[in-house]
């Protein structure tokens, strides 16, 4: 509340500031953004609505008018030198017309989840991304996809090459300074494994904080891509043969500064609670699928000849396994989800992720048994969505609405793939992500 005012406060004040950028993502991870005029902004920041049944998967035409409800402390200047002067976004939850919370906003579901923990006994849900993406030549070049056939690299890059004049190393260090203007706390980036290939890495936040940088991420990435007259790319797959696009997430639990996870005589340096999230996770792995690798082109990316990882088990070093096991200490132990597709929403990713984490079925038979014997992951979209339609446990956090619908959208996408487009992208998945 009182965050509210002073932002208001500070919004009246600030003559620099002309409009605010209102955002919000719709169930399959789709950034919208909403430019309110600054005045009309701060009279009617209480009753913000929009016309929900434009928004894909969102709102049935009884159902359109929804409301947005700004969260004050995601408010985030945006660097001028990429998108202009006086840009302020601001992250919101979605609200049905009488006020509650709107089922498929999983932004609003994640933040609720992760503060009835905290009130609750202190618990803090932490997480960190590790993003990779293609630098491709040329604008819009997904769009363009379909009638070129490929992408085209703009640097031979390699991992942790860095060459003279490389608009690739370019790029890294534009989004990187414009990440560090909005408060991100970057860690390290590079060129990656695959030719144009990059990961910028930045610091672990509370889960809320997490996705919305993700959002960000992408955004800022998109951007200075255009700038550069090229594409950022976060497809799982866009080019055969070489390496995918990962976003492994990184996830502990703390109480009162203390990492829960974290054990030094244990396992790998992991605690019986961080064992326990990991195998509630590779036991629900199937069922949860769908969420963290949400499109037909992600399940190209679970190849396990490109360090994808398609095993159910966990491992210190194995990188085709889902979960992994970081070397940490007291600070920085953690589990290392490896299996989730840049493409995927990232409220999603996380709400499904702590939840299954914490409350997903346990193995019926001796865990240390469960572990050793390997299993897979769906190795396409049709499979994985079958499997996410029928599952108990899903309907049980997701809600049986948000369920059929996610499993609807995906039908209907990969059913409209063209079979003859074989390994290729597909125009309707890539628009936006
Ligand atoms: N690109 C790999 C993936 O798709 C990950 C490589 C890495 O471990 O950095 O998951
Ligand atoms: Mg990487
Ligand atoms: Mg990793």
């Amino acid at each position: 509340e009182k965050l509210r005012e002073e932002r208001i406060d500070y919004l009246t004040k600030e003559r620099g500031i002309k409009a605010v950028t209102v955002c919000f993502t719709d169930l399959e991870g789709r950034l919208h953004m909403l430019d309110y005029d600054k005045k009309f902004l701060i009279k009617s920041a209480d009753n913000l609505t929009f016309d929900g049944s434009s928004i894909r998967g969102f709102s049935a035409q009884q159902e359109s008018d929804l409301r947005l409800n700004i969260d004050w402390g995601a408010f985030y200047w945006l660097p001028s030198d990429i998108f202009g002067p006086g840009k302020v976004l601001v992250f919101s939850e979605v609200l049905e017309r009488d006020g509650t919370p709107y089922h498929a906003d999983l932004r609003g579901k994640l933040k609720q989840i992760t503060e009835a923990m905290y009130q609750k006994d202190g618990t803090v849900f932490h997480a960190a991304p590790e993003i990779e993406g293609f630098l491709f030549k040329g604008r819009d070049a997904e769009r363009h996809y379909h009638e070129v056939g490929h992408f085209d690299f703009i640097s031979i890059g390699g991992y942790y090459h860095s060459l003279p004049g490389d608009v690739l190393r370019t790029f890294i260090d534009k989004v990187a300074e414009a990440q560090r203007a909005m408060g991100f706390q970057n860690e390290k980036d590079h060129p990656e494994v695959a030719p144009s290939q990059f990961e910028i890495n930045f610091s672990y936040s509370e889960a809320i904080v997490a996705a919305d940088q993700i959002q960000l991420y992408k955004l800022l990435a998109r951007q200075v891509a255009a700038q550069l007259d090229c594409t950022a790319s976060f497809l799982p797959k866009p080019v055969t043969g070489v390496n995918g696009n990962g976003m492994h997430m990184n996830m502990s639990l703390s109480k009162g500064g203390k990492n829960l996870f974290y054990e030094k005589d244990g396992q790998d340096g992991l605690s019986a609670m961080g064992w326990e999230f990991i195998d509630r996770i590779l036991n629900n792995a199937n069922d949860i699928c769908l969420t963290l690798n949400s499109s037909v082109n992600a399940y190209r990316r679970l190849d396990p000849h490109y360090e994808a990882p398609n095993q159910i088990k966990a491992s210190a070093n194995n990188r085709g396994a889902m979960v992994r096991i970081p070397f940490g200490n007291e600070r920085s132990a953690r589990v290392e989800c490896r299996s989730v597709a840049p493409d995927a929403n990232p409220y999603l990713v996380l709400y499904t992720l702590l939840r299954t984490g914490l409350e997903g079925p346990q193995p019926q038979e001796d865990a240390e048994t469960k572990r050793s014997r390997t299993r897979f992951l769906p190795d396409n979209i049709f499979d994985a969505i079958r499997i996410f339609k029928s599952s108990q446990f899903v309907s049980s956090i997701l809600g049986e609405n948000v369920q059929s619908k996610f499993a609807e959208l995906k039908t209907s996408t990969a059913e409209r793939s063209p079979k003859q487009l074989g390994n290729r992208v597909k125009y309707s998945e890539i628009v936006f992500h």
